[in-house]
């Protein structure tokens, strides 16, 4: 499938190198619990990350007296399901209407995912809507309209440079009236003016609490997988703009990064919810752990 057919690069930088050391060691010890750390660092899970790692597979190999290094294998996905399922991966989109704010720096995907997740929601028999919010360009406007008209969505957008707090606030007053089940919101993505971007945010997120009391909210940041570490310190400065509650992380496909999914998780606290493994529409998966491990590791 897809998600497998994607994580190809991320699997031979990780899990083919970890199967040669597996089979030439004869039992489980130190020098291959160091072998096991280099391959987990140089693969972008990250130093800190792989620390927690190996310490919680040195203590299953213990309780569960492990002798053959075959069977390390089995333990190391379970590690990083664990790492990955903790605190749970799913969108909470319960309320008639309900919201999505999509934040990132430009070019990381946010607009082609913003697409693929109305089209997700399409699929599924809601009525969404989109905001564009991102005024400060002039083609993050006119690309989200290429978007909706391709998804067959409708969106609510004012003219370049306007209030992205007015556009929200037109767009939940079409969503009240036109009965829609799904409001999704774009940013600007200029992290170099971090104060206003921060500022914007806050607006946005005001005039949503004020006029959308109770509906449940998702603030997605989209990260580009292909960017590494790089990925983990955007989340990291958006993080003190806006409540992150799930990423999206495109371009999985192609890149042999993927091990950022667990540095993700284990660095930010942050749920990877949705991942894009490709350019076109239905190029957006659900994040599932066990699923992403399997294609990992099969
Ligand atoms: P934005 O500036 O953040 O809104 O970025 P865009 O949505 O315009 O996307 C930038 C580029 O990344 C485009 O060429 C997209 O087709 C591409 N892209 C977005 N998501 C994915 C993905 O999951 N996989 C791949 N391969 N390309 C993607």
């Amino acid at each position: 499938d897809k998600l497998k057919e994607g994580l190809q690069k991320t699997r031979k930088s990780i899990t083919e190198k970890i199967d040669q050391v597996l089979v030439s060691f004869g039992k489980v010890d130190e020098e291959l619990f160091d072998e096991l750390e280099e391959i987990l660092i140089t693969s972008d899970i990250g130093i800190e990350t792989t620390m927690k790692v190996i310490e919680d597979l040195k203590e299953k190999v213990k309780d569960r007296k492990i002798i053959d290094p075959k069977d390390v294998k089995g333990l190391l996905k379970e590690t990083l399901k664990e790492i990955l399922e903790k605190g749970g991966n799913e969108m909470n989109l319960n309320t008639k209407p309900s919201v999505i704010i999509v934040i990132g720096v430009n070019g990381v995907g946010k607009t082609t995912s913003i697409g693929k997740i109305a089209n997700l929601y399409k699929s599924q028999g809601k009525k969404v809507l989109l905001a564009a919010g991102d005024t400060f360009r002039a083609a993050a406007i006119d690309q989200l309209e290429v978007w909706a008209q391709r998804v067959g969505t409708e969106i609510i957008m004012q003219k370049e440079g306007s209030d992205p707090a007015a556009v929200i606030f037109d767009a939940v007053q079409a969503a009240k009236s036109r009965n829609a089940d799904l409001l999704i919101c774009d940013t600007a993505g200029r992290l170099h003016t971090k104060k206003n971007l921060m500022e914007e945010l806050k607006k946005v997120s005001r005039v949503l609490e004020r006029e959308l009391p109770g509906a449940d909210r998702e603030t997605l940041l989209v990260l580009d997988a292909t960017t590494g570490q790089n990925a983990i310190a955007q989340a990291k400065t958006f993080s003190e703009t806006s409540d992150i509650t799930g990423i999206v992380l495109t371009k999985l496909d192609g890149t042999a990064k993927g091990g950022i999914v667990v540095a993700i998780k284990s660095e930010l606290d942050i749920p990877v919810k949705l991942i894009g493994v490709g350019e076109q529409l239905d190029d957006l998966q659900k994040f599932d752990a066990g699923e992403f491990i399997e294609a990992l590791f099969s």
